[in-house]
């Protein structure tokens, strides 16, 4: 997935960053800039400081800064990418997302990888062989959860 860096840059500039970052954190205009209480630290005497001409906010305390993108990610532990569409779908911005060519190529061997596993594991959760595969896995301490997180299954002896 490829978003070039003029849409980036389309978002951080039709976002209203004082509206975005101000639904997270109460502002209060001073001078061209906004003060709020910053939520990267613990803070109790207003450090952050949101600049709208500069697009970016500053925090004097713990040093965060960034763009309205990078507070929305930072704010809500989401990937940059995530941040970006929040930001563009508040800001009336269409994303124009182009998929890597590479990543169309992979996808049926994706989907093959995905059905092979769903199979193997309905194998080993639903047969009599797998009754016995599966004790074999808890006799050697794997429990459920383990065989669940890493999609163990079994494959018939009939296959081979
Ligand atoms: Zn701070």
């Amino acid at each position: 997935m490829a978003i070039s860096r003029e849409q980036i840059e389309e978002v951080i500039n039709k976002a209203d960053m004082v509206s975005i970052i101000g639904e997270y954190v109460a502002l209060e205009k001073k001078g061209n800039d906004y003060k709020g209480l910053c939520p990267f630290h613990n803070d109790n005497n207003p450090s952050l400081s949101v600049s709208p001409r500069k697009r970016c906010y500053t925090c004097f305390s713990c040093h965060a800064t960034g763009n309205v993108i990078t507070f929305v990610q930072n704010i809500e532990h989401i990937s940059f990418t995530e941040a970006l569409k929040k930001v563009a779908n508040k800001s009336g911005v269409e994303l124009n997302i182009k998929v890597d060519p590479m990543e169309l190529k992979f996808n049926k061997y994706y989907k093959i990888m995905e059905e092979a596993c769903n199979a193997y594991e309905f194998y080993l959760n639903n047969t009599d062989e797998g009754k016995g595969a599966l004790e074999y896995l808890h006799n050697r301490h794997l429990n459920d959860d383990v065989i669940k997180r890493f999609r163990i299954g079994l494959s018939s002896g009939e296959n081979n």
